[in-house]
């Protein structure tokens, strides 16, 4: 990192090398902050310019913040006339069996908050 100079976008001052870098971004309405990036950081207006090794580790967290953790896959099915989808049971007892539900609809997805 310290063999190459990278001047500021800003105002042209020389950077210097940061281990520091704070990035704070948003993945799918949830704010996420990144400490600790390294890069280089303007001495006059603090501009800061993260190094690709970091932008990587960025990239990376911000892949792991969008999948989510477990997929439960399910077949949808008809009972009554009526499209139906099993709740998986680990879902269901982490929930704690709750008994109401808000759905809705974000682009392919169906949401549903249980209350
Ligand atoms: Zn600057």
């Amino acid at each position: 990192m310290s063999e190459i100079e990278i001047k500021c976008v800003q105002c042209g001052t020389q950077t210097r090398e940061a281990s520091d870098i704070t990035l704070i971004t948003t993945v799918e309405g949830r704010e996420i902050v990144i400490t600790r990036l390294t890069g280089t950081r303007c001495p006059t207006c603090g501009e800061e310019y993260v190094d690709a090794v970091s932008c990587e580790k960025v990239e990376e967290l911000i892949k792991k913040f969008r999948k989510p953790n477990v997929i439960f896959k399910r077949k949808i099915t008809t009972s009554g006339g009526r499209r139906v989808i099993g709740i998986p049971e680990e879902i269901d007892r982490a929930l704690g069996k709750k008994e109401n539900a808000d759905i809705w609809l974000e682009g392919n997805k169906i949401v549903t908050e249980v209350y």
